[in-house]
């Protein structure tokens, strides 16, 4: 194994070789998840117009008391351009036009109505229930920009703001190949010393999370013909190749032998973590490629830790900002490597977030990941940190 990195350095490395992907133009209703790569402006006021906000009637502002005329009605999608004086009264929905004149709505339940009239049993003031034009977004304003994430409320924005489609970053085409003789299908019965391929769905889901675009996972004999013609393959196909198992030192890991004699060039090849040491990364031009270690924690944690940032970055979005947690127990450090502990996060007394590990670390137990809501960052050193030492979180994808 060459030189040993820390994780700080081994995502720097990441980033750095990362060439954000083009754009592309999609409807909002296809936009969900993905990445704005322009800011989205309001394209005209909204509300567009003067509007009122309950069911009741437009008129003149004024004291309570009064008998007034019903002569129109203004629905919403269907104004009125009849103007109300100060002895009238349009009928008015929510969300329907202000008519001409109209200085306030008065709520339905604030009338006597008798047939064709109504008597006000409260004061108006210019402006009572009515929603000006542009109170939500000015003409011109930025509602958006560039590098967020659409969730529900971004696409609603998007809309009132006018617009059909949004220009947003390409996603990334990502490949994930699992190495492993002994491995079998998903609920495929197991002959002797096999076992299920549960790198394959959890690593393709971990890549749909971060907005690649993945094909289920293929599985990979521990022969360096086949796993060599798979990852030309994928380099010709996918931005980003994941490959989980093959990447350490025995005689039956042919993945690096493979990259090397595919051209594609060693970035960094141990990183100093636990779980998750044997970790490769290389490129070949603007290509990414992970080798992932095997165990399905490490593979869950390295994914987390390297790949999400990649694939983040190929759509220009940026990662939040480091957050922090007090150790719910103490823990014992590893001498040479940071630890990444997945943990439970609670929220004590309304006070300190504080992390609890969850369950057993080791890297085979793929229930410490159940459940877990974030990787904490051991610092390496062969001493115990006590309870309530502040540590730092990392994003765990669930
Ligand atoms: P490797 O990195 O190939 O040396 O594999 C390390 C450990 O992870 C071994 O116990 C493998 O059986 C196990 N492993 C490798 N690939 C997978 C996979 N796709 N799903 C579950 N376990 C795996
Ligand atoms: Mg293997």
């Amino acid at each position: 194994m060459s030189r040993v990195i820390s994780i700080k350095e081994a995502v720097t490395q990441v980033l750095s070789s990362v060439t954000p992907l083009p754009a592309e133009d999609v409807s909002v209703e296809d936009a969900l998840d993905r990445v704005l790569a322009a800011d989205v402006s309001a394209l005209g006021d909204s509300p567009p117009f003067a509007c009122s906000a309950m069911d009741g009637y437009a008129v003149r502002a004024g004291a309570a008391g009064r008998t007034l005329t019903l002569v129109a009605e203004s629905r919403a999608g269907s104004p009125t351009d009849r103007e109300v004086n100060e002895r009238e009264a349009i009928r008015i929905s929510t969300g329907a036009a202000l008519p001409p004149g109209a200085e306030a709505v008065i709520p339905q339940e604030n009338v006597r109505r008798d047939r064709s009239q109504i008597e006000t049993l409260s004061a108006l003031s210019d402006g009572d229930n009515v929603r000006a034009p542009g109170e939500d977004m000015r003409a011109g304003a930025l509602i958006l920009s560039t590098g967020t994430a659409l969730g529900p409320a971004e696409l609603g924005a998007a809309v009132a703001a006018g617009a059909g489609s949004v220009a947003v970053s390409c996603r990334p085409r990502a490949t994930v190949l699992c190495t492993g003789d002994e491995l079998r299908a998903p609920g495929e019965p197991l002959g002797p010393g096999e076992i299920h391929n549960s790198n394959g769905p959890m690593l393709v889901s971990l890549a749909r999370r971060c907005g690649a675009a993945v094909s289920p996972a293929l599985r990979l004999p521990d022969e360096l013909a086949a796993t060599e013609a798979a990852l030309a393959q994928a380099l010709q196909e996918s931005d980003v190749i994941v490959i989980s198992g093959g990447v350490s030192v025995g005689p039956h890991d042919h993945v690096k032998p493979a990259l090397n004699h595919l051209g594609v060039t060693e970035r960094f090849w141990g990183v100093a973590l636990q779980p998750g040491k044997p970790t490769w990364f290389g490129t070949r031009a603007g290509k990414l490629v992970f080798g992932l270690p095997g165990n399905p924690v490490s593979s869950a944690v390295t994914f987390s830790l390297f790949v999400r940032p990649a694939l983040l970055a190929l759509q220009g979005a940026s990662d939040s900002a480091a957050e922090h947690a007090i150790l719910g127990q103490s823990v014992r450090g590893n001498p040479g490597r940071e630890q990444a502990l997945r943990v439970k996060l609670e929220r004590r007394a309304g006070r300190d977030l504080v992390a609890v590990p969850n369950g057993p670390q080791g890297s085979h137990i793929i229930t410490s990941l159940v459940g877990a809501d974030a990787l904490a960052l051991i610092p390496a050193g062969a001493h115990e940190l006590p309870a309530g030492t502040v540590i730092e979180l990392k994003p765990l994808l669930n």
